[in-house]
């Protein structure tokens, strides 16, 4: 039985949290005067619910989860940015990471003076499981394993993060962003089985709401609750609460939006591979295509120039000379395509 606690950081095993009005009280009543709030302007003039209870119930419903298993954060990215504060020591311990993977791993690594050990994947983007275990050592804290994978596109075998899941003496984070354009299910369902596995998902890609910031991290109450402790107090507004209680009712038009893309996506493959700049299409289980070309720069530049934005990921461990595209609309990607037509005849 793995202890999570001996890894969490001394200072936030002793921390004792901000306690807010709202944390203080939390029951019924009709005058409120305990928050230093302002009685005009509703509903915008009041703190919002600290933990966010109705919005984790819909949501422990909707996913087969308890509430207490739920953190909801400003985006997965504050998910994971607390997972660096509750777990590692500035400069004593490391995380494992494999490469090419999601850059707020790393970039979070180094805002916290966190040492980050890249693994990269094989050729052929599958896990090198041996090598992450090897990279690992007794200050390892977090091992971040992106399900399906960005840039990459994809979903990496059950039985091998499962493998890590066990092996690895630290907190395995599975970032499920693009699950929802995965045929994998998701890790949530296997929660109760590993008190060190945590799962980090997004209103941000499937649920169409980037813009709001609403990201989820999945684990055990006792991670959770030390989530709770360190986060700020309010951390998720009011209207937002709102607007993904109401984005939870709409279950149906994710699915159908979710079925739009990946029907456009197999239409954009299959023309994609017709075009002679196109040298290779990695297979995807995500809301994007990871592609090797030929000068993935000038590419990018032509496109760019013709008001069509791609990503370059030419500088990338493993993804020389390639592009990684978003599937967008129908007519989004037929731009794109004639923009890259256009590109092959004038080279010729
Ligand atoms: N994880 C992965 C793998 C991502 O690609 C992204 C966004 N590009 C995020 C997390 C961040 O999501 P959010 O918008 O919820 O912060």
């Amino acid at each position: 039985m793995k202890q999570i606690e001996q890894w969490v950081r001394p200072n936030i095993r002793q921390l004792k949290p901000y306690s807010s009005a709202r944390n203080e009280f939390s029951g019924e009543a009709s005058v409120w005067l305990d928050a230093n709030e302002s009685p005009f302007n509703e509903p915008y003039n009041r703190y919002p619910d600290p933990l966010q209870t109705t919005l984790k119930k819909r949501l422990a419903q909707q996913r087969g989860v308890r509430s207490e298993q739920i953190f909801l954060g400003v985006g997965s990215d504050e998910a994971i940015d607390l997972l660096y504060r509750i777990f590692c020591e500035p400069g004593k311990n490391n995380v494992v990471s494999i490469a090419p993977t999601y850059g707020m791993y790393k970039v979070c690594a180094d805002i916290n003076g966190v040492e980050y050990r890249e693994v990269p994947l094989n050729d052929d983007f599958s896990l090198d499981v041996e090598a992450l275990l090897a990279a690992a050592d007794a200050n390892s804290r977090l091992l971040f394993l992106c399900s399906p994978n960005n840039p990459t596109g994809n979903a990496f075998p059950a039985d091998e993060i499962e493998r890590l899941v066990i092996a690895f003496d630290g907190i395995v984070v599975v970032d499920e962003a693009y699950i929802d354009f995965s045929a994998h299910p998701s890790w949530i369902r296997r929660l109760d089985e590993f008190p060190n596995l945590v799962v980090l998902q997004t209103f941000s890609k499937a649920w169409g709401s980037a813009g709001v910031r609403l990201g989820m991290a999945f684990a055990s109450p006792m991670i959770i609750g030390y989530y709770n402790k360190v986060k700020y107090p309010y951390n998720i507004s009011a209207p937002v609460q709102r607007y993904a209680l109401g984005m939870l009712d709409r279950v149906d038009d994710v699915y159908r939006w979710v079925d739009e893309i990946l029907s456009v996506r197999s239409r954009f493959i299959e023309q994609l591979a017709t075009l002679p700049v196109v040298g290779k299409i990695y297979p995807t289980d995500a809301n994007f295509v990871l592609v090797r070309v030929d000068n993935a720069g000038a590419l990018y530049a032509r496109l760019v120039a013709e008001g069509i934005v791609v990503r370059n990921r030419s500088t990338v461990t493993l993804c020389g000379e390639c592009l990684r595209i978003t599937i967008g609309t129908a007519d989004e990607m037929e731009r794109l395509l004639e923009a890259m037509r256009r590109y092959t005849q004038n080279k010729k």
